[in-house]
């Protein structure tokens, strides 16, 4: 977006490392045919001296932001990261680009330590990444002082910030290098959208006076999809069996024994499921992570513990068994799905257990009542996703102070609307029902009574006698779990904190139980299982990424797997999927060609351009 000329000029006017401009960088070093939108201005601004802090979605390239500019400007960028599994992935990926890159964490020995240590101060290196709690160590700085600083990155910079959640007291210390380092630009980068936040990151990073970037937070190849829970497992394996074989995915579950029955229920049915929960032991979770990043089609099952600073990029399904606790964690879990902007799904089911089960934990945790009132309204906002009948896109985006003005096309509302009814009627007789007996039972003996069932249990509590007795029979048993799942998720219905899902009615329902507005319901849509994927326009121009060659796509990807496996990196540090995609497509015979392609920068054309040369013509 911006034109060359004005790069020549900026780079005209400040000595640089490689006297490139950034657009000659973007195209040699990484292959890359033009910035997107922001990246450009960012890279401007932070090449010409300036601060700046960065709000960009997950996948967006916030990587090149910082990367660029360090091979720009003189000296080594610091780059400062929470990750030590993301810090080594991304110097792997760099140095297969040719960069002198390399990390300071505490896996390392002290020799290891020395040698970068030194390597730092004869300025051969482009970038370093480093954690923050050895950043902020005296020795450290000492060494920053002596070195040649080109520009700090803060990556993760929502990691200061006590609100959010992934809070990191070393990130707090960070200030520190406004005061010790004055003339050196910095930059902070986050995919944490919320406002306060990104004040808070501001205000402790000392950026007040940075240039602010943010950008639109629509991941437009993410499919959102959220379907009523009826049988989870078999709702999981239906979904993955039609769309997602043989496909790497994430699926998220609350709790660690569900993340081992899920799990095992997988592998069962053939598939590679790996569990990752904090309960495991280390080495097994760091086992299971890497084989997830190195291996194809894994699917890890995982509680919320995995996944912060995962960047793989061809993960093609994110799905949530259990509910999360807002839409700030929903988007930044489903947001780790699709970052290669190929066609993806985020896949949730949930049900009434859910909401009963996280309003419960909400209301049993610590803190105070200003803390849990934030928490509830989170978790509403979540709640009305759910029960959404309007584009889910538009929702999340808006929530996030986004706007999508047309509906989006490519979630299960607008693919699929779902009707509603008038359930006027019909909140009445079920809140009326919870009245009668008494406020003290689950949704199960509710219905039983509505429905007017004669099991034992009803008949002993003398229910057959109260006047809700019976007056449902106009709808099924699913039918009534979604009214009560409603009132509970619209707040007219609680479930007793104590009282193993007893539900109550609240102050809010006082106008529906005398009739005196009419209710909406969703009904729950028929869900088809069919596998074909609705194209529209939004994920229309994704479509064309879907492979026709098969073979030729089997031969790429082995000849980039024996690749990875002998250097010992992931195959997408090798290329990217649409890389790959792209070459099948455009079949270059010759080096010059294979350079046109999108990801093939200058060293990977000459480390591993003849291979793929040679592998594309044995192709037909
Ligand atoms: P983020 O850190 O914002 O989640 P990354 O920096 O990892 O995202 O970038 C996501 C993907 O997009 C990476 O595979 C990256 O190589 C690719 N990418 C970034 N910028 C560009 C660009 N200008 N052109 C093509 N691909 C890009
Ligand atoms: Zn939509």
């Amino acid at each position: 977006m911006y034109p060359d000329q004005d790069f020549e000029q900026l780079s005209a006017e400040r000595p640089t490392t490689s006297g490139k401009s950034p657009e000659r960088v973007l195209h040699e070093v990484f292959g890359y045919e033009s910035f997107r939108p922001l990246q450009g201005e960012i890279i401007h601004e932070v090449v010409s001296g300036g601060d700046a802090l960065v709000l960009m979605p997950t996948g967006g390239g916030k990587s090149l932001c910082y990367q660029v500019p360090a091979l720009v400007r003189p000296g080594t960028a610091i780059v400062i990261s929470p990750l030590i599994a993301l810090m080594q992935d991304q110097v792997a990926a760099l140095r297969e680009l040719g960069v002198r890159a390399a990390f300071l964490n505490s896996t390392m020995d002290f020799e290891q330590a020395r040698a970068t240590e030194y390597a730092l101060s004869t300025g051969e290196l482009d970038l370093l990444y480093c954690a923050p709690e050895r950043l902020i160590q005296p020795s450290t700085l000492e060494l920053l002082h002596d070195a040649s600083i080109s520009l700090f990155a803060i990556d993760e910079a929502h990691c200061v910030s006590q609100w959010g959640h992934d809070f990191r007291s070393d990130y707090l210390q960070l200030t520190l290098l406004a005061n010790e380092f004055p003339s050196i630009p910095r930059i902070a980068l986050t995919a944490t959208a919320d406002e306060r936040t990104r004040k808070e990151i501001a205000e402790r990073l000392s950026l007040t006076n940075a240039r602010h970037f943010i950008s639109g937070f629509d991941r437009p190849n993410i499919q959102y999809r959220i379907a009523p829970k009826t049988n989870a497992n078999k709702q999981l394996l239906d979904f993955i069996k039609a769309e997602h074989e043989s496909h790497c995915g994430i699926v998220y579950c609350l709790s660690r024994n569900k993340v081992d029955a899920t799990a095992n229920m997988l592998a069962q049915k053939g598939y590679t499921a790996l569990p990752y929960h904090a309960g495991l032991p280390a080495n097994d979770r760091a086992r299971n992570q890497e084989r997830f990043l190195r291996e194809d089609g894994v699917i890890i099952v995982a509680t919320i513990a995995f996944g912060m600073g995962i960047d793989k990029p061809d993960v093609r399904f994110v799905a949530h068994l259990d509910l999360p606790k807002s839409l700030e964690a929903y988007y930044q879990e489903t947001g780790r799905a699709g970052r290669d902007g190929k066609p993806s799904t985020a896949w949730m089911v949930y049900g009434l257990q859910d909401v009963i089960k996280l309003r419960q934990m909400l209301e049993a945790s610590q803190g105070n009542d200003h803390f849990k009132r934030i928490e509830r309204q989170k978790l509403d906002a979540m709640l009305g996703l759910c029960e959404v009948t309007k584009c889910r896109r538009q929702v999340l985006l808006n929530y996030f102070g986004d706007e999508l003005e047309a509906p989006c096309g490519n979630c299960d509302t607008c693919l699929n609307p779902p009707k509603t009814w008038d359930g006027t009627v019909a909140v009445q007789k079920a809140l009326s029902c919870v009245f009668r007996t008494g406020q003290r039972f689950g949704v199960t003996h509710l219905i039983d009574v509505l429905r007017g069932s004669e099991n034992e249990r009803v008949q002993q509590l003398g229910h057959n006698q109260v006047s809700t007795y019976g007056i449902g029979t106009e709808l099924s048993v699913n039918e009534w779990k979604s009214v009560f799942r409603q009132l509970v998720a619209n707040g007219y219905l609680r479930a007793d904190p104590e009282g193993y899902g007893a539900l109550q009615l609240t102050e809010q329902c006082r106008p529906l139980l005398k009739g005196e507005h009419k209710v909406e319901l969703r009904k729950d849509p028929v869900i088809k299982t069919s596998s074909s994927r609705t194209s529209s326009s939004r994920s229309g121009n994704a479509v064309k990424d879907q492979v026709t060659d098969h073979v030729g796509w089997e031969a790429l990807r082995a000849c980039r797997k024996q690749l990875a496996e002998k250097q010992g990196v992931p195959p997408y540090v090798i290329f990217h999927d649409t890389t790959l995609f792209d070459m099948l497509e455009r079949k270059p015979q010759t080096l010059d060609e294979l350079a046109g392609v999108s990801g093939v920068g200058a060293a990977k054309l000459e480390k591993y351009g003849e291979i793929f040369l040679a592998a594309i013509a044995e192709l037909d």
